[in-house]
């Protein structure tokens, strides 16, 4: 079968390699992908917003199946544009449809629905121009800190910890009345501030029925011992010690069910991936944010642990039939570790040559065989000429698993020690909580 991936982080260089396995995959074209997706199928160049663009490549390639990677097409209705399509509605698509992105596209309407179905999350209120004032006296009635959220997707970065009064109450003014996070932070939610430990829990579903996919923790502050600016995300584990059977046990019954069983009371076609963001306050799991994709870079530490065929499982799940399906989960521990443009999420260069100095070392372990070993996925890179050069600002991703964290970790620095390009920067110490 043909395979389209959509997107062109490390995600979906990861896609790429855990479908590029599946016997049921004939030839894999990513669009737009990135130099390392290049290696699994053809990249075509366009923009994953532009669904006429898409439905031709699909069309002319005969693809079977389309994998979306990041949020924004589906936010868009990419689910909805291939089922209302007679040209396209036999290709197996991973969706949501829109409604059921909104989980996602919305923090106004995920905050309703948790409220509506007793899913535990932080209190909170809403507010746009028409409550504007109303917002002000609330938020000078807040406990310390307050979190302020752009109601609709803003980059990544519509979600504000403030520490002082005047902080917020100018932050709150700025979404409302001035447009920050343009249309998205026209609506705001502010909520109370959850003091725990986060952790990402995956499911995918087919409205009927779910599998749990491995559980991740990401580390999204620039800074090692968890300091400095936010960023897209500098590393991950999994398994999370913490997510014991025990506590996996309250998510599945308090969070992962009611939001399925809501989502079919409200009529609503989910078939894909729920990523839950969760909290363990004190022992009780409670959810920050929902999206409705994989994350990134949980992704590249998660797939390399499941032993599942993930193009049979996306089957399974578009002929709702994922109980009958198994999850095989390897028990080892994994790590994923970003490396960085120098400057990043700041000012960064782009266009800098890359030096993968482990390929001319046969000692170098890339590949994971029985559970050990370690997989290079690129991020933000391209190629010029024959050359690969960096293009964002996370450039690659080093997954490693080993029987202990602390050989997996070590393992991932091993690669990311024989990569050179100009201004290279990451993070020693992800899992750094879990290691002796
Ligand atoms: P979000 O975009 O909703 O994932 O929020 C980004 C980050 O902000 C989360 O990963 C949390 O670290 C933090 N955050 C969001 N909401 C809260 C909250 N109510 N309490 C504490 N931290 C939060």
């Amino acid at each position: 079968m043909k395979i389209l991936i959509l997107g062109s982080g490390g995600r979906e260089h990861a896609l790429c390699w855990k479908i590029s396995q599946s016997e049921l995959c004939s030839q894999i074209f990513i669009a737009p992908g990135n130099a390392g997706t290049s290696e699994f199928g053809e990249n075509i160049n366009i923009d994953i917003n532009d669904f006429e663009a898409i439905k031709s490549i699909c069309i002319s390639n005969k693809i079977e199946m389309v994998v979306v990677g990041p949020e924004e097409p589906l936010v868009n209705g990419i689910y909805d544009f291939f089922k209302n399509d007679e040209s396209l509605n036999k290709i197996v698509i991973t969706g949501p449809s829109k409604a059921g992105a909104q989980l996602e596209g919305s923090k106004a309407f995920a905050k309703s629905f948790m409220e509506k179905y007793q899913i535990p999350t932080a209190k909170y209120k809403e507010f746009d121009v028409s409550n504007f004032d109303e917002g002000l006296e609330y938020i000078q009635n807040h406990p310390l800190p307050i979190v302020l959220k752009a109601d609709g997707l803003a980059a990544g970065k519509g979600v504000i910890i403030c520490q002082n009064y005047v902080e917020a109450l100018s932050e709150f003014e700025l979404m409302i009345q001035q447009s920050k996070f343009g249309d998205a932070g026209k609506k705001v939610v502010v909520e109370e501030f959850l003091d725990g430990i986060e952790l990402s829990v995956f499911v995918l579903t087919d409205s009927k029925n779910y599998v749990l996919l491995p559980e991740a923790k990401d580390y999204k502050k620039i800074g090692e011992g968890d300091k400095g600016l936010n960023t897209g995300g500098m590393g991950a584990i999994s398994p999370v010690p913490f997510a014991t059977d025990h506590f996996m046990k309250k998510v599945t019954e308090r969070i992962i069910e009611p939001t399925i069983n809501g989502l079919r009371k409200e009529g609503i076609d989910y078939k894909g991936i729920i990523f839950f963001g969760l909290i363990k306050v004190n022992e009780v799991p409670m959810v920050i944010e929902y999206n409705c994709r994989l994350g990134d870079p949980e992704t590249e530490v998660i797939l390399i642990r499941l032993k599942n065929d993930l193009v049979e499982l996306i089957l399974a799940m578009d002929e709702q039939k994922l109980n009958e399906q198994q999850i095989e989960i390897e028990k080892n521990n994994a790590v994923t570790i970003v490396a960085v443009s120098g400057g990043y999420p700041e000012q960064y260069k782009k266009g800098l040559p890359i030096e993968f100095l482990y390929l001319e070392n046969p000692e170098a372990r890339r590949h994971i065989d029985d559970g050990v070993g370690a997989l290079v996925f690129h991020s933000g890179t391209k190629k010029l000429n024959e050359e690969v050069v960096t293009s964002g600002g996370r450039v690659l991703a080093v997954s490693a698993m080993a029987q202990g964290l602390g050989d997996a970790i070590e393992l991932s620095k091993t690669i990311l020690e024989q990569i050179r390009f100009e201004g290279i920067y990451f993070r020693g110490d992800i899992g750094y909580e879990f290691v002796d």
